[in-house]
């Protein structure tokens, strides 16, 4: 397929839509830099856009208890050389929960989990941090398609 640029009736492979002093006219990517690009037929660049648009959600942090804090515990307090009570009381907290927490049947709270891991000098919980380089993303979502195809030239 042959396709003319309408400003300068170059024949080219790729196209775009831009207007320019008011008219849409299928130019190349050359003529394009001087108008107003509304569309650009090339799928990769489209696609581009949208996985830009994609990495701008917001970082998340999502702290998670480490699967095995039960044993780490106890270990930590048997180290210690403290029964569940004498460690519940020290840390003002009940007997009960203690030798749930370390039984596995009640996961610690996450203020109570992270006094543990002051308390006993441990690792409770983990920190998964979805960064998305969201500066890197807005600066290049900030660009025109014509900055994006001058870029590409
Ligand atoms: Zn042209």
């Amino acid at each position: 397929m042959k396709i003319n640029c309408d400003l300068c009736g170059k024949t080219m492979e790729s196209l775009a839509k831009a207007i320019i002093e008011g008219v849409q006219l299928d130019v190349c990517t050359e003529c394009a830099k001087f108008g107003k690009v509304i569309a650009i037929k090339r799928p990769s660049a489209k696609e581009q856009v949208k996985q830009i648009a994609k990495q701008q959600e917001r970082e998340e942090k999502i702290e998670l208890l480490v699967e095995n804090y039960a044993e780490i515990i106890k270990k930590k307090r048997e180290e210690i050389g403290l029964t569940q009570k004498e460690f519940a009381n020290r840390i003002n907290e009940k007997e009960s929960t203690i030798h749930n927490i370390e039984t596995g049947a009640l996961d610690p709270p996450l203020n109570l989990a992270k006094k543990l891991e002051n308390v006993l000098g441990i690792k409770l919980i983990e920190e998964y941090e979805e960064s998305h380089e969201t500066s890197k993303g807005r600066r290049i979502n900030g660009f025109t398609l014509g900055d994006f195809i001058n870029v590409k030239k």
